[in-house]
């Protein structure tokens, strides 16, 4: 029952802040969804969908459409026919080889940049790789990295990151000459950002957008590596990061096709907590509230208003079973980061030399990928990517304040610094529920207390919200004596 935890509390907060609250009825999209999806919709989940899609913004809605299947569908062909872009590969050979497929990268890149009006600048960054356990001599790699910047002078610093990775790999990662198409893995991911840099270039937004592809990815995450490190280092502000690998396919390795889903996953601790934080954590819960965690509910949220088509299945874990991505490196070092994956992976198609054994035909070849799906996952990031860099940055410094034992929950955070900031919104829930399920608008204020709804039975969160309705992710509150 969506409704049933609006807090009783419209007259005191009117008193207090001199403004009529709208209080929100509780959004949740799940339900929403689900009962769309599944059985006949009920009154109030209609009335629900219908109020979230009057809050559209339109130019995310145009965006989204303008993202297109065939532009996917050549990019991936093109990178296919470099033969193989393992790491180790050729890299001055202009036809084969991770070479070719950078050159040709930082050529689209920057074709696309032309619509930018001069705000998208585009870049070959290139290191040095040393002997790694799959890098058995020193190699160069370039991260081709175009970045769009913001247009709102309190935004422009704060960045998001959508990357793929180019390179890819036969059975051995550390063969350079086998063919290795990389269709999916990860041509489609890839193909998937330099369409959303295609569309999201001609676009304005408040914050900066970082359109990537990297190297290294089958070698050990070298090129996200290197580029959170040099972000770390230089104190770049990247508020979110997304990693497309794998997004190719819609049927899976257990026979089941299944176009209309895909993985997000997100880790809940921290990667980067810190012995302090671990004991304040035990002692407050929050192990389902990273801001990892948060960004992948967001962009749930955000996913079931511009992609209805599309169905995002959260997982609670940082990444498949025992695997890793290039969101990792980012969470390592104190970056929110998930990763979108098809859900159902096929294991014949992924890190497989090209051949036919027993009837099975084993590769990662463009025929097994379904280009309209990896346009609807690139219409999903693009949506998120969109509403995170046109919303307010998430609140910062938010707190629990614990001075006083009380049956309220008091919170308090730092003003947000946009000038076309609305105000905030409190988000609750039962601790129980995987997904934020009320939300209460409460003005342009730095503190605010919840009657009557106590932090030992709810987590709490604060998000910001501009003029537009554009909401940021939400921020999850530590205590503060
Ligand atoms: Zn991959």
């Amino acid at each position: 029952m969506p409704f049933s935890r609006r807090p009783k509390i419209a007259i005191f907060v009117a008193a207090l802040f001199s403004a009529v609250p709208l209080l929100f009825p509780s959004i949740d999209f799940a339900k929403a969804q689900t009962a769309g999806a599944a059985q006949k919709p009920t009154r109030q989940s209609r009335s629900l969908r219908s109020a979230a899609s009057d809050r559209r913004n339109q130019q995310i809605a145009r965006l989204v459409q303008e993202i297109d299947a065939r532009n996917i569908e050549r990019s991936i062909h093109k990178l296919v026919s470099f033969g193989t872009r393992n790491t180790l590969s050729t890299q001055d050979d202009p036809n084969r080889g991770i070479g070719a497929a950078r050159d040709w990268l930082f050529s689209e890149f920057s074709k696309v940049a032309e619509s930018s009006g001069g705000r998208m600048i585009v870049e070959k960054q290139t290191f040095e790789q040393p002997k790694a356990a799959r890098v058995p001599q020193p190699t160069m790699l370039t991260n081709i990295v175009a970045t769009l910047k913001g247009s709102q002078p309190e935004s422009s610093e704060r960045m998001y990151v959508v990357s793929g990775h180019y390179d890819s790999m036969c059975t051995s990662p550390t063969d350079a000459k086998c063919d290795a198409p990389g269709a999916n893995d990860d041509a489609s991911g890839t193909a998937a950002v330099l369409e959303m840099a295609r569309v999201m270039a001609k676009y304005k937004f408040d914050a900066t957008i970082v359109f990537m592809a990297v190297p290294g990815e089958e070698q050990g995450l070298l090129g996200a590596t290197d580029f959170a490190e040099q972000a770390k280092k230089n104190n770049l502000d990247i508020e979110a990061m997304f990693t497309n690998d794998i997004i190719g396919s819609s049927l899976g390795g257990n026979g089941i096709h299944d176009p209309h889903s895909v993985r997000v996953f997100s880790e809940g601790v921290p990667s980067n907590e810190t012995p302090a934080e671990a004991t304040t954590r035990r002692s407050v819960g929050g192990e389902n509230d990273s801001a990892a965690r948060q960004l992948a509910r967001f962009i749930r949220e955000t996913a079931a208003a511009y992609v209805p088509a599309m169905k995002v299945m959260m997982v609670y874990r940082r990444d498949r079973y025992g695997r890793g991505g290039d969101h990792i490196p980012f969470l390592e070092r104190g970056y929110p980061a998930v990763r979108f994956t098809e859900p159902n992976e096929n294991y014949q198609h992924q890190h497989q030399n090209v051949r036919v054994e027993n009837g099975i035909r084993y590769g990662d070849l463009p025929e097994f990928d379904d280009f309209n799906y990896i346009a609807n996952v690139a219409r999903v990031n693009a949506s998120s990517l969109a509403m995170l860099a046109l919303a307010p940055a998430r609140p910062k410094n938010v707190v629990v304040v614990t001075a006083r034992l009380t049956n309220d929950t008091d919170l308090k955070w730092d003003a947000n610094k946009e000038t076309d900031l609305a105000g905030y919104e409190i988000v609750w829930r039962d601790t129980t529920s995987p997904v934020w399920t009320n939300s209460k608008t409460v003005g342009n204020v730095t503190s605010y207390t919840m009657k009557g709804l106590s932090k030992d039975n709810f987590f709490f969160g604060i998000r910001a919200v501009d003029k537009q309705g554009s909401k940021s992710p939400v921020s999850f509150p530590r205590p503060v004596r």
